[in-house]
């Protein structure tokens, strides 16, 4: 500023010493004044121009007089104008070049905020995080301190995304962000690092005690559900913690530590895990498991299990629940719980649906060609289910394979439903409307509202294993068995039990008016070799009297 001011005043400077057009212009004007004036008082006076007249007349006229002063004022009004108008443009030039200066450090100061905070929540980002973390492990190793660094993950954020939309996702993670914020101190470091994935960075005295404090704490942010317009949403988040510097002595190997302790967590879904060495076992097969499903996917590693069900009135075997497994070469035979979940997350479950499907409704018309009249019952993941393309996907299935579409059922989680209801009841409109069936899974563990039970074109409920399996031992347990029975009933729909693992509930069951079982009792799922040796002899076992 200094500089550009010295410059102008110098330029005004030079304005006052340099003779402008407006002094020569008004000089001139001045001189050809005089001299015509001159020339008539001349001409007027003595009749006659010459120069002892011309002389004499400059002499004798006192009006003259004043005109010849003329030039000299002229000349200094016009630099005395220059110089006014040269002083007043440069400090308007000045003022303007403040501005310009403030808006452009205003600029830079949005740009560096937009490069390092997150847009939506306005909380550091990745970026700043690490930044931050390189500084806090300098100044704690010179302090001798502890810090932990935690990842959090919302869990089904995505789904709540693609059902709500994103304009309720964005409000939703405010909401969430508001309510982080409420739990961290200014010393400490809140960030967004991802979609769904929040971080942060405090210093702690490293002890187990501690460190369930800190979880304890983000636990309860997640206790009272979030609001989205009239929804209630209840929102859940799995963590992943590494501290520094037991788990790692430097950024890199406590970030990557902290993100295997929360891939852990969501595997396991468990709320949080802390990192230890034993995880690492797992880990590098859990990071690459993903890419190693894909290829399983297309390779044919995957393998259907059938689990067959019993009509309790007739007692006859009515069909069967397809459950997917995984052949992996190096881990062996993994059960769904180790991969659907994750599948869910990454997207794989789309890809994994359609080859369920295609190998369920191949198997299905081998069986209707060999005349094994059995009704397959299809999983279907909330997240495949409320994909808007599924129905068309299914529909067009349906005209590849030979199955009569009333053999097939579809389960579906009472989850699926809460998300997006509207959704939810079209899609099954549509599948129904083709005569497939539909059959809730797990019924009893969401929050089903009965009213729309009602209206919905579902044939059958599946009471959750968890309530059969103890239902003698647990008078609760036994009540709700009933109830769901009774309601299921009343709505004139089926009513399956799954998870009968002895003969006792099965009879018990039965008095209760329960459809059909399924469960270990009757046959753990097996391969279709195993199922075709099994169902010839079901009738020996005698199920249920
Ligand atoms: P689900 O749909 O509730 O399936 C029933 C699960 O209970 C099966 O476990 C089955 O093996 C198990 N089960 C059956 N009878 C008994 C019993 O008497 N006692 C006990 N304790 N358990 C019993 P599985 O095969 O490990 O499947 C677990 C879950 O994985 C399934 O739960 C389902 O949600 C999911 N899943 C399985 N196959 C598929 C699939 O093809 N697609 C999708 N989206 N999900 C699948
Ligand atoms: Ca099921
Ligand atoms: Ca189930």
């Amino acid at each position: 500023m200094d500089t550009l001011s010295k410059t102008l005043n110098q330029n005004v400077k030079i304005m006052k010493s340099r003779v402008t057009k407006y002094a020569i212009y008004g000089t001139l004007i001045a001189f050809i004044a005089i001299i015509l004036a001159t020339l008539l008082s001349c001409y007027v006076q003595y009749g006659e121009i010459s120069l002892s007249n011309i002389l004499e007349t400059q002499k004798n006229n006192a009006t003259l007089w004043i005109l010849d002063v003329m030039p000299f004022v002229f000349a200094f009004w016009g630099q005395y104008t220059s110089s006014i108008m040269a002083y007043e443009a440069s400090t308007m030039i000045m003022d303007q070049t403040a501005d310009l200066k403030d808006l452009t450090v205003a600029l830079e100061y949005k740009a560096a905020h937009e490069a390092t905070h997150d847009a939506i929540t306005a909380l550091p980002n990745r970026l700043l995080l690490m930044d931050r973390l390189e500084q806090a492990i300098q100044s704690a190793l010179r302090q001798k301190a502890s810090l932990a660094f935690l990842i959090l993950d919302i869990d089904g954020f995505k789904e709540i995304n693609d059902t709500l939309g994103h304009y309720s996702g964005d409000r939703l993670l405010k909401q969430i962000v508001t309510r982080l914020q409420g739990m961290v101190r200014k010393s400490e470091t809140l960030a967004r690092v991802g979609a769904d994935e929040f971080a942060i960075l405090m210093q702690i005295e490293s002890n187990n005690e501690n460190i369930l404090h800190i979880v304890k704490k983000i636990q309860k942010i997640f206790k009272n559900p979030f609001s989205i317009d009239s929804l209630s949403l209840e929102v859940q988040a799995s963590t992943g913690i590494a501290i520094f510097p037991e788990h790692g002595k430097d950024m890199d190997t406590i970030v990557q530590r902290a993100n295997i302790a929360l891939s852990v967590a969501k595997q396991d879904s468990k709320k949080y895990t802390v990192y230890s060495k034993q995880l690492d076992k797992n880990s590098p097969h859990r990071l690459t498991m993903m890419g190693e499903l894909r290829q399983a996917i297309e390779n044919d590693e995957l393998v259907l299990y059938f689990q067959p069900q019993i009509n309790l009135h007739t007692r006859k075997v009515i069909g069967v629940e397809a459950l997917v497994r995984w052949e992996h070469p190096e881990h062996g035979f993994m059960a769904p719980d180790e991969f659907i979940p994750m599948a869910e997350r990454t997207g794989l479950i789309k890809p994994l649906s359609i080859w369920v499907l295609n190998h369920a409704l191949s198997q299905a018309e081998k069986w209707h060609a060999q005349n094994i009249k059995l009704n397959i019952a299809i999983n279907l993941s909330p997240v495949t289910y409320l994909d808007t393309e599924l129905p068309n996907l299914i529909i067009g299935m349906l005209s590849l394979y030979n199955v009569p579409p009333n053999f097939i059922t579809f389960e579906i989680t009472e989850s699926s439903m809460i998300k997006d209801p509207s959704l939810a009841m079209e899609i099954m409109n549509r599948l129904t409307e083709n005569g497939i069936k539909i059959s809730i899974d797990d019924f009893g563990t969401g929050y089903s509202s009965l009213a729309y039970l009602k209206n919905l074109p579902v044939s059958e409920v599946k009471i959750d294993k968890s309530f059969v399996t103890d239902m003698l031992k647990n008078d609760n347990d036994n009540v709700i068995v009933q109830s769901i029975i009774d309601l299921g009933h009343n709505l004139s729909l089926k009513v399956v039990a799954e998870g009968v693992e002895d003969k006792e509930t099965a009879i018990t069951l039965k008095k209760m008016g329960c459809d059909i079982l399924q469960g270990y009792y009757i046959s753990r799922p097996v391969c279709n070799d195993d199922l075709l040796i099994w169902l010839p002899k079901k009738r020996d076992k005698k199920i249920v009297k």
